[in-house]
């Protein structure tokens, strides 16, 4: 039987709460039967729905959450077979607008109704629509919401209020005081207004008196007085008297500036006098001055006045006007230099009468003086007397501690007066008569004629006596030499004619003088006996001699050598290089020794070295040179042979190595591809030997290209890193015996010749390699300062002592104690030349047995 059809169903079914039946079809559930309330609840629309899957009425397209809730349920119903309860969802529903959907809100209670077999036949499903409620409530919820907002905000705006109500407060406070403050300095400033009011009227009334005083006392004063007012000098209030004056009227001049009025006063003194009474307030007064006064028709008119102009100042302490006081002293000046006139020429007259008087005077103090000064002069001959006798008497003391004997010889008696000590000198007896011819006895006979003539030349001609003569002394024989020097002193009334004069034993001085001839002879005879060329130059740096070779050599006499000298005749190539090195040596007054060639008398260039040591005199004072010069034209043509024959052998040695060197290198391809060890390894190291033998030849090669001026310098930029990173592996696959450390700062870029500084850094490190150990350190550092790049090879080997470095880098020169290691001393002058011509720097630190340091630098 259907129930749904069954009567009592239908009661029980159609009453207000919206019910559905569906077929317990899950997942279809068939819709079976629905109430009307149903239809009303779910806006059916009076669709039929019956026989339609529920989800086929309503899709609830948009309602995916309420759509599990109710397929949840439903299955749960289903499953459980209990009456189920949903929670409310929401489940869109047809519009009245059939094409639209409504938003709705459900509470379903499904009931499992079971058939015959006891299994869930049918689901009873009451359907309540609680949309209405569900909005009602949202917007309860909304409007609590926003009443809590808005008694949060109250509560804000209260608290706010709250805070500006007590700032007010406080404010109105404040108001209040400045309120109460501010009444009371205006009652202050009132009764202070009131107070100064009654000042100023005092001060004004004070005033006007004053100056109502003033003004009387300027009008009434018999003295000219006048005001001016401010820096323009406005006229103001002039008394009567000074009107008079100045020759104008009241109206003329007040309110006017005095300057306008007077003109003339311009170019005067008085403008600039009474701006300084303005600046300074300092009364200004001046007795009998001269003003030049014009009158209105424009005579000027001179008159003298006393004047006085005195500052009034106002209350602040500024002048603001000037009292002029003038008094006119014309007519009493005039009376008084009229006085002054006669009185000049009384005063003239009376002069006259005492000059004449004056004279007479004077005559008769010049015949005082006169016998004054007679009576002076005889004392002071008598003091010159007595001067005389002591000067007499330290002269003898004098000529006995000078070693110098005296003579005086009586012209008539021709007796000798001779002091004590020129007995001694011609070994004359001490005491007794002496006489012209014990004298004469003693000279070398020789020497008589000589005497003879200089005597008669001073006797007769008056001319001083001056000889030198050897004796033969009387007492013991020896030899002396005298020289005797004197004058005749003329025949006086008082005195007989006498020869006096003194005598000197010069013995000493003639030897000496002997000797220095005997060695100047020596000196000379060597000089102009040799080839070697020998000129000698005094502390100014000329030319005091030349030997005879100087004039084989240039064809110049002596005396153009001393004028010309001979340094025009250096070649062009070698003249400044020589006179630097002179110059040098010359300042610093030190040895110096030069190569160069110079011009001979055949036109053709010689080589010459000289050397040239200062010369000192006894006391240490440098004198000049002495220079000495020998000719090394063929030496230097045998070196030049000797070079090119280096040259030439060393470029031949090398065509064979380079053939050698290519064929070792073939063997050594082959060794490698037959992996034939021994083969590799010998002809390794004869590889290595060519490359030691190719870098002397080289050396050599260079040597001799250097010394024929062949040795070019190739300058590009490179990395000397680069470059010193090269060599080091070279150098570590010739040996093996040292480790090489390397140390490299910062990039250097440098322009040079690359394979020479690669033949430097070779050298160096070779020879730090022969000369230490096997088994020590090789350091290599590379740096800047500011303009050089410097690189160091530091070894610990056998060092140098000092003697030694100072020769290192000459050429052919090895440390004597090395001969058991190999080498030719070139290396280092090759390098130091090279270095050289790249204006760089190249030297060494070195403590022998503990090792040395090369450096050298390049420019930047
Ligand atoms: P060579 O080494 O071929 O003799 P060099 O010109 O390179 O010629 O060196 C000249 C001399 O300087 C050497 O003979 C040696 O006595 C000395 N010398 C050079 N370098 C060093 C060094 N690193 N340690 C000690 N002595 C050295």
């Amino acid at each position: 039987m259907n129930h749904l059809d069954s009567p009592l169903f239908k009661a029980l079914f159609d009453t207000n709460a919206p019910r559905i039946v569906l077929k317990a079809n899950a997942p279809d559930f068939t819709i079976l039967a629905y109430n009307e309330a149903y239809k009303v609840a779910t806006n059916n629309n009076n669709r039929e729905i019956s026989g339609m899957s529920l989800w086929q009425a309503y899709p609830g397209e948009e309602s995916l959450i309420g759509k599990k809730v109710l397929a949840d349920g439903l299955m749960l119903a289903l499953e459980t077979k209990q009456a189920t309860k949903l929670p409310v969802f929401e489940y869109k529903i047809p519009d009245n607008d059939p094409t639209e959907t409504q938003e709705s809100w459900w509470q379903l209670e499904i009931m499992p109704i079971p058939g015959n077999d006891g299994k869930t036949e049918f689901l009873l499903t009451t359907t309540h629509n609680i949309t209405a409620l569900v909005l009602r409530e949202r917007n309860f919820d909304s409007s609590v919401q926003r009443e809590e907002d808005l008694s949060r905000k109250l509560a804000d705006t209260h608290e706010q209020l709250a805070a500006s109500n007590e700032e007010l407060q406080a404010s109105i406070e404040e108001l209040l005081t400045s309120n109460h403050a501010l009444s009371k300095s205006r009652h202050d400033l009132e009764s202070l207004n009131i107070q100064l009011e009654e000042r100023i009227l005092r001060r004004t009334n004070d005033l006007e008196f004053n100056r109502h005083l003033l003004q009387s006392i300027i009008q009434t004063t018999p003295v000219a007085m006048t005001l001016l007012v401010g820096g323009s000098l406005i006229i103001e209030h002039p008394n009567p008297p000074m009107l008079n004056i100045w020759q104008r009227t009241w109206g003329e001049t007040v309110g006017k500036s005095i300057i306008d009025v007077f003109p003339e006063l311009k170019g005067q003194q008085f403008p600039k006098l009474l701006a300084n009474v303005f600046e300074t307030g300092q009364k200004i007064a001046m007795p009998e001055v001269v003003v030049d006064i014009s009158s209105k028709e424009g005579n000027i008119k001179q008159i003298y006045v006393n004047f006085s102009y005195d500052p009034i100042f106002d209350g602040k302490g500024k002048v603001v006007y000037i009292l002029a006081t003038v008094m006119d002293i014309t007519e009493s000046v005039e009376s008084r230099k009229k006085l002054e006139e006669s009185k000049v020429a009384l005063q003239f007259t009376i002069e006259e009468l005492a000059a004449s008087n004056e004279e007479l005077a004077a005559t008769n103090e010049e015949l005082a003086t006169t016998n004054e000064e007679l009576q002076e002069s005889q004392d002071s001959l008598f003091l010159k007397n007595e001067e005389l006798a002591d000067a007499e008497e330290n002269l003898g003391l004098a000529l006995e501690s000078g070693n110098l004997g005296t003579y005086s010889v009586d012209l008539v008696s021709r007796k000798f007066e001779i002091s004590n000590r020129a007995r001694e000198f011609y070994g004359l007896a001490e005491t007794g008569d002496i006489f012209w011819g014990d004298v004469v006895a003693t000279v070398v006979p020789s020497y008589l004629p000589i005497i003879e003539k200089a005597r008669n030349k001073a006797l007769i001609k008056g001319l001083p006596y001056d000889v030198q003569y050897p004796i033969i002394q009387k007492s013991n024989g020896e030899l002396r030499w005298i020289r005797v020097v004197g004058k005749s002193t003329e025949n006086s009334k008082t005195k007989a004619a006498k020869f006096i004069g003194v005598i000197i034993d010069i013995t000493k001085e003639i030897d000496d003088r002997q000797k220095i001839e005997d060695s100047e002879k020596r000196f000379r005879t060597m000089a102009e006996g040799t080839d070697v060329l020998i000129a000698v130059g005094d502390e100014t740096n000329m030319f005091t001699y030349f030997n005879d070779a100087w004039f084989k050599l240039t064809g110049r006499s002596m005396e153009n050598l001393l004028q010309l000298g001979w340094v025009d005749l250096i070649h062009p190539d070698d003249k400044e290089r020589y006179n630097s090195i002179q110059l040098n040596a010359f300042d610093q007054k030190i040895p110096f020794t030069s190569e160069f060639r110079i011009l001979n008398k055949e036109g053709e260039y010689r080589w010459l070295l000289a050397k040239s040591p200062p010369r000192f005199n006894t006391n240490g004072l440098f004198v000049g040179y002495i220079s000495t010069c020998v000719d090394i034209t063929e030496l230097k043509k045998d070196e030049q042979r000797k070079n090119d024959f280096i040259g030439m052998v060393s470029h031949e040695l090398k065509t064979p190595l380079t053939a050698i060197n290519g064929f070792v290198q073939v063997l050594q391809s082959r060794a490698r591809k037959t992996q034939d060890e021994y083969y590799g390894n010998a002809l390794g190291k004869t590889h290595n030997q060519i490359k030691k033998m190719t870098t002397m030849i080289n050396g050599f090669l260079n040597v001799s290209r250097l010394e024929s001026g062949k040795l070019s310098i190739q300058k590009i930029d490179f990395s000397l890193n680069d470059l010193l990173r090269e060599m080091v592996e070279e150098s570590d696959l010739i040996q093996y015996s040292h480790s090489i450390d390397l140390s490299i700062k910062e990039p250097i870029i440098i322009n040079a010749d690359r394979d020479k500084i690669g033949s430097v850094i070779s050298n160096l490190l070779s020879n730090a390699v022969k000369y230490s150990n096997a088994g020590t350190v090789i350091d290599i550092n590379c740096y800047t300062d500011e303009q050089n790049a410097i690189v160091s090879v530091k070894d610990q080997g056998i060092g140098i002592s000092a003697e030694d470095s100072a020769k290192l880098f000459q050429r052919y020169y090895r440390v004597g104690s090395n001969h058991t290691i190999s080498g030719f001393g070139i290396g280092l002058y090759l390098s130091a030349e090279i270095i050289e011509r790249h204006d760089g720097r190249i030297w060494v630190e070195s403590k022998e047995n503990v090792g040395s340091t090369f450096y050298f630098s390049l420019p930047l």
